[in-house]
């Protein structure tokens, strides 16, 4: 994860130069690049989990993860109600309704 926010900053800091000095860049390896730090983002663990068997729900609308035993009432981002349980302990975060 920190690797490829490293990358991803270095990427804009050589798109940023490549305006200034006018050196171009080619867009299928900038392309290409984008796609492995893509990769290694949905790869990583966003969240770690807390010792002791809490529960995190995904807000459907906004993605946001809520800790607990249940699912909130209400998001306390977006103000919607329906969650996903995350499994957190998987690549795919996403594990169906709650
Ligand atoms: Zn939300």
């Amino acid at each position: 994860m920190q690797d490829a926010i490293a990358r991803l900053d270095e990427l804009m800091r050589r798109l940023i130069e490549t305006d200034q000095t006018g050196e171009p860049m080619e867009p299928l390896a900038v392309a290409g690049e984008l796609g492995r730090i893509r990769d290694d983002l949905m790869r990583g663990r966003a969240v770690l989990p807390r010792p002791g068997g809490e529960r995190h729900f995904r807000c459907d609308a906004c993605g946001t993860i809520v800790h607990g035993s249940a699912a909130p009432q209400a998001c306390p981002t977006c103000g919607k109600s329906r969650f996903y349980e995350a499994d957190l302990e998987t690549t795919s975060v996403d594990a169906g309704p709650a």
